[in-house]
């Protein structure tokens, strides 16, 4: 029996593995990928207080060493349900069922598709969803980034730096992310905005050729000569293994205020997974202290 078994292994989930570690309880991280979640993906994180500058993966790394030798466990299990018991819950993943007092769902985000022809045929050549993972692939080459978040700039950004030219596509003329990173964009001579434009179609056979975009304002296609896309268009959550027993809400997040609780008392939503305004790495290790605690507390009282 686990007095917190937390279901995924992100920024909120590893951030809540080292305060229930530190109140003296013992935690179990479940994962279907490993550790990190999407934060692995960033090359760069320059917003967390404290933190001047430091990589993603570096920072999933901190997060897991510190919540390790603190004594949490890590396995790489995707949860299928969960059930509650009597007193406790049953998590059963393809594996084991394991039983826990508290658990907290820590399931973040995934990267959302453009659900366009040519997509899905070509991931893995030349279509991606993560820049810092795959960008080096596309040195000296000419590539496109599709979004107008944080993470398409933020890939912008990386890939002038390692591909010869970068077309930054995005559907409307003004973007969603950081105004700094546009401006920083602004000024580099190989990145291209392309604006009031939706891709319609990954071109290619067996490696990316191109890219279709059809210009909202004038509804004029235009092919962008690339051999890379990297898609950045936001992520939705994957919390379906939960819908029997917790509240989602109509896009799929957990139904959880601020206070981190669904209508299942002993089960706490933390970070991006959660029904909220602002997803960011600070908000997902807040969430996480605010979930940790509640947990401990529900355990202590099992
Ligand atoms: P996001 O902020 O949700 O942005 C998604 C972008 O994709 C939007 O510009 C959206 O356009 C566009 N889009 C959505 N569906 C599309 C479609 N079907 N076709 C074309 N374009 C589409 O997602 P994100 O950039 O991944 O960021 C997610 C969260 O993480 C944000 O809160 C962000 O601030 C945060 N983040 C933070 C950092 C950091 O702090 N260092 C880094 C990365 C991400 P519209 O604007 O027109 O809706």
């Amino acid at each position: 029996m686990y007095d917190v078994v937390i279901v995924g292994s992100g920024t909120a989930g590893m951030t809540a593995a080292i305060y229930v570690q530190r109140a003296g309880k013992k935690a179990l991280v479940l994962d279907e990928a490993g550790f990190g979640g999407q934060i692995v993906f960033t090359s760069c994180i320059e917003n967390y207080p404290g933190i001047q500058n430091v990589s993603g993966p570096e920072f999933a790394d901190g997060l897991h060493k510190q919540a390790e030798e603190l004594g949490a466990e890590f396995k790489v299990e995707r949860v299928i349900s969960i059930e509650k018991k009597e007193k406790a819950f049953s998590i059963i993943t393809g594996v084991a069922i394991y039983e826990a007092k508290s658990v907290i769902v820590a399931t973040g985000v995934k990267s959302r598709k453009l659900g366009i022809e040519g997509e899905e045929k070509l991931v893995g050549s030349g279509v991606s969803y993560c820049a810092t993972c795959d960008g080096n692939f596309f040195k000296g080459r000419d590539i496109a980034v599709v979004g107008g978040g944080n993470t398409a700039l933020e890939d912008a950004e990386v890939m002038s730096g390692i591909a010869n030219k970068v077309y930054l596509v995005h559907r409307r003329d003004e973007f969603r992310g950081e105004q700094l990173t546009v401006e920083r964009l602004k000024t580099k001579d190989n990145v291209e905005f392309v604006l009031n434009s939706k891709p319609v179609e990954v071109v290619g056979n067996f490696a990316v050729e191109g890219l279709k975009v059809l210009n909202t304002l004038d509804n004029k296609e235009r092919m962008l000569e690339v051999s890379g896309v990297f898609v950045a268009v936001g992520h939705v959550p994957d919390n379906k293994a939960f819908e029997k027993l917790i509240n989602l809400d109509p896009q799929g997040f957990v139904d959880a205020g601020e206070n981190c609780r669904t209508n299942i008392d002993g089960i706490f939503a933390a970070g991006d997974c959660r029904n909220k305004k602002v997803r960011q790495l600070i908000t997902a290790a807040g969430d996480a202290a605010v979930a940790a605690v509640a947990a401990i507390e529900h355990a202590n009282k099992v």
